[in-house]
């Protein structure tokens, strides 16, 4: 037995010895070495986020919290990062806040990643970085954005067989890693909901995301403070493999060159909505992206940038674009909110039940 998880050399070593790894484990070590080593994001990367596309995403993010921040009555707060990127999303949140004399009282960045970490402070000289959401401060409300983050993180997948439900492990056969049903039945993993499926059917559960919300949650809980997190997914409970891997801006083989590419799964958000509930915190959402970003203003501000910069108006609506049209961003990426008690509702969401 070894101490602690396996490194990412580790690991592919073990998978290379056809020692089998449940695909959690694989994602895991896959992503912490893919982003440790690089700094994924942009044209010349592998992957574009929403805040790399325009400035006006992240300044609607900061208008969002300094209008929840005023109703809220204006109390001293922190602003909390989880796998903030280049920091290019807080810096255009925390700009736009500014200007409604929303400033908080200290910017933290929970990033894993050296290279990230490195990017982040550049941009950001005056942020902290954090390891866990365990050792955010706990001395004031904590205003938390995540985009892009949950996704990220490592999901199990269970594979319905004709002997019931197998988690689903990683195992190298002909030179090749795959992906097979594994021996010990797994049946109790499944949500009642989704156990009653023809064989092949895919489930994926992801208890490291429903455990880094729940932290938050009973930290907005104890401390006051909101919530807002952004992502690729659905409301819940649903069926099907969404495991995805991306490189160079296209779909690859996730079980191939683990730990060079960007590999991904759905966000379920009624899973996170769960995850957060019994903390007390109230649930806003889901909201598209699209919905969210035009309650929000972005044609507003898409008028105000091109009036003051006519040569970029092309540019300035294709990126309006992208982020909010069905066919590119606008459906596919949704956003939930949680809410201390005693704070006010968030702007961009009409109470559809997540
Ligand atoms: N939010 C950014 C970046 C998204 S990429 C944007 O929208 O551009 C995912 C981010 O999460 C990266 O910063 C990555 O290093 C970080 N990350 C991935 N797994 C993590 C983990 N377990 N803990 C902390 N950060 C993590």
């Amino acid at each position: 037995m070894r101490d602690g998880p396996p490194t990412p050399e580790r690991l592919i070593q073990d998978i290379a010895a056809a020692r089998p790894t449940t695909v959690a484990d694989y994602m895991a070590a896959a992503n912490a070495h893919y982003y440790a080593t690089r700094d994924p994001l942009g044209a010349a990367g592998d992957f574009t986020t929403a805040p790399e596309i325009s400035q006006m995403f992240g300044e609607l993010i900061g208008l969002w919290i300094a209008d929840l921040w005023t109703r809220a009555g204006s109390p001293p707060f922190r602003y909390v990062e989880l796998g903030p990127g280049r920091g290019t999303l807080a810096a255009d949140a925390l700009r736009a806040a500014a200007r409604f004399g929303c400033a908080p009282l200290g910017i933290h960045l929970v990033e894993t990643s050296p290279t990230l970490r490195a990017a982040q402070s550049a941009r950001l000289p005056e942020a902290e970085h954090q390891d866990e959401v365990d050792a955010l401060p706990d001395d004031a409300p904590l205003v938390i954005v995540a985009n892009e983050f949950f996704d990220a993180l490592p999901v199990h997948q269970y594979v319905r067989t004709a002997g019931g439900w197998r988690e689903r492990m990683v195992e190298r056969r002909d030179e090749a890693l795959m992906p097979v049903a594994g021996a010990i039945p797994a049946d109790d993993a499944i949500p009642p909901a989704l156990r009653d499926q023809p064989d092949g059917t895919i489930v994926e559960t992801a208890p490291v995301a429903a455990a880094i919300i729940q932290r938050c949650a009973f930290r907005l809980a104890r401390q006051g403070g909101a919530m807002l997190a952004i992502d690729y997914g659905h409301a819940g409970p649903a069926a099907g493999d969404t495991l995805q891997a991306v490189r160079a801006h296209r779909f690859a083989d996730p079980f191939a060159d683990p730990g060079e590419a960007d590999l991904t799964a759905h966000v379920d958000f009624t899973a996170l909505a769960e995850a957060a509930r019994p903390a007390g915190v109230a649930v806003s959402g889901l909201a598209t992206q699209g919905d969210w970003l035009r309650r929000l203003g972005i044609d507003a501000r898409l008028k105000t940038l091109t009036t003051a910069t006519p040569g970029r108006a092309d540019e300035l609506k294709g990126q309006r674009d992208r982020l909010v049209e069905t066919d590119a961003m606008g459906d596919l990426f949704k956003l939930i909110a949680f809410t201390a008690p005693g704070w006010p509702q968030p702007a961009g969401f009409t109470g559809d039940p997540a």
